[in-house]
């Protein structure tokens, strides 16, 4: 019962480009990648253009063909973000040629430490991303890390790299923030 709604578009709150407030929220205490990146892919229903995976009646969950739905959805992901970091990495390198005076110097050396910031969460989200594909080749991928229990399309396809069901993660969410406020 927890999938029958797949048909629906996925308008609602969990499409990754859509991040809702309370997403927002979450990224900033949990070390988990954002759903969606700053900087692309904003406003569409869809995640690079994949739509989210129409189940068939008497499907299992995990089947091959939602395997190679994630897969496809994960590996677009990662060639969107390799190509930011690629972009990052030669904004930095042209930026750098010239230097007139010391005060865009220190502008400059402020924006470099910002994008370097931001290569740094997207080479870490490119990791968990690698990871998740690992999992799918090893047959873990879906499945709550934590307890077990399916994490369910609905969630996967708002956030494909998640290892932990709504209910773990947010229980991490709550224990992390007693730890640290
Ligand atoms: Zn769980």
């Amino acid at each position: 019962m927890a999938v029958e709604n797949l048909n629906e578009p996925s308008n609602s709150e969990e499409t990754p480009a859509a991040a809702k407030p309370a997403r927002a929220r979450s990224r900033k205490t949990a070390a988990a990648a954002p759903p969606a990146q700053p900087t692309t892919n904003s406003g569409s229903a869809t995640l690079f253009g994949i739509a989210p995976y129409q189940m068939q009646a008497g499907e299992e969950y995990m089947s091959d063909a939602q395997m190679v739905h994630f897969r496809r959805i994960l590996e677009a992901w990662k060639a969107d973000l390799m190509q930011e970091v690629d972009r990052t990495v030669n904004y930095m390198q042209d930026e750098s040629a010239a230097l007139p005076d010391v005060n865009d110097r220190a502008t400059q050396e402020e924006e470099f430490a910002i994008e370097l910031r931001t290569r740094d969460r997207e080479r870490k989200l490119i990791r968990k991303i690698e990871q998740s594909i690992q999992a799918i080749d090893d047959g873990d991928y879906g499945y709550c890390e934590t307890c077990g229990i399916e994490i369910g399309l609905r969630r996967l396809e708002a956030r494909p790299t998640a290892t932990q069901c709504i209910d773990c993660k947010t229980l991490a969410e709550i224990k992390e923030k007693q730890n640290h406020g």
